[in-house]
């Protein structure tokens, strides 16, 4: 088998177009324009090209948006004092920290501080833990995008055994929780893989549906997986590349061209999970606008 391929690129083409056309509804019926808060510490380059990309996606569905930029000696409560501002000021709907944060500032500690009603990102344990009862919530951008990329192409979750290799608070547990619990598009019978699984292959290689999220480069290759299985790819890696100009490319954390040979859908690196990421943070911060979500 060959794999069709799963174009994220497009599908959150589609998504924004969709966000930008509520956003004009919104702002035409008399309401402001949603507003992100962006906070960024540091100058981590990869941090600095997420940041762009967002705030880039802002400017193109209609979203305000802004960037505090501040320094990585920046204090826990220096932090927390600028997130309790924004927290307070009615113009935000969404506030966003970029991660990962300098090793000397608690990202638990940074999320808990963002008012859950503007955690856009799905990460406040509020927001967590509705999505483990299946409750309204700002569901996390990247688990949420996969499941657009699953209804766009009618693939189907239902009874399916699905594989999620990562258990990271932003990608693979979200992840899993969705896949097994959603009542609307999960209900998957779902196992959660992670650096302590004895013999991986024993689990991947018996998934319906595998979602990859361990930041390994090409780690799952065409021998781990069975024939017919829908791949989503979440890994972004940079290896080197001498024939590039920029010195490295990206890969996944499947080895596309082997894996490929035998699944039904694969999503491609770069322009498969990554854009949708993006698509649904104007999403959830379009909920949070129009307070969706947690009404008043
Ligand atoms: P983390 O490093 O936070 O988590 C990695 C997870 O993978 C951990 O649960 C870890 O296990 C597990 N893991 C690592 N190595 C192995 C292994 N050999 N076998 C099994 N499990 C393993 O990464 P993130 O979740 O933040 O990101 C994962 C990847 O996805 C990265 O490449 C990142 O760049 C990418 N990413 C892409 C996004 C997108 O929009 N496309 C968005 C976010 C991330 P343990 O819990 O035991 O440590």
């Amino acid at each position: 088998m060959s794999a069709k391929l799963i174009d994220g690129k497009y599908v959150a083409e589609l998504t924004r177009n969709q966000v930008r056309e509520d956003v004009n509804h919104w702002v035409e019926s008399g309401n402001r324009r949603p507003f992100l808060q962006v906070i960024q510490v540091g100058t981590d380059p990869g941090s600095t090209t997420y940041v762009r990309s967002k705030t880039r996606a802002c400017e193109d569905v209609g979203i305000e948006t802004d960037t505090n930029r501040l320094p990585d000696t920046v204090s826990a409560k220096q932090l927390k004092d600028l997130i309790r501002t924004h927290n307070e000021n009615d113009g935000v709907d969404g506030i966003l920290v970029q991660l990962p944060l300098p090793a000397h500032l608690s990202s638990h500690d940074v999320i808990e501080s963002i008012d859950y009603r503007k955690d856009v990102d799905g990460f406040h344990p509020m927001n967590v833990g509705r999505l483990a009862v299946d409750q309204p919530t700002f569901r996390s951008c990247t688990p949420a995008g996969i499941f657009e990329l699953f209804k766009h192409y009618s693939i189907p979750v239902k009874s399916k055994h699905a594989v999620v290799v990562g258990a990271s608070n932003i990608v693979g547990s979200p992840m899993a929780i969705m896949l097994s619990r959603e009542n609307t598009s999960g209900k998957a019978t779902t196992t959660i893989c992670h650096k302590f699984t004895k013999d991986l292959t024993q689990h991947t290689i018996s998934a319906d549906l595998l979602v990859v999220a361990a930041g390994q480069p090409e780690m799952i290759r065409g021998e781990m997986v069975k024939e017919g299985v829908v791949v989503i790819d979440v890994g972004i890696n940079r290896v080197a590349d001498e024939t590039s100009e920029k010195g490295y490319k990206l890969v996944g954390d499947c080895h596309f061209e082997s894996v490929s040979e035998k699944a039904s859908w694969i999503t491609p690196v770069p322009g498969g999970v990554g854009p949708m990421t993006v698509a649904m943070l104007m999403k959830n911060t379009l909920l949070a606008a129009k307070k969706s979500i947690y009404p008043e």
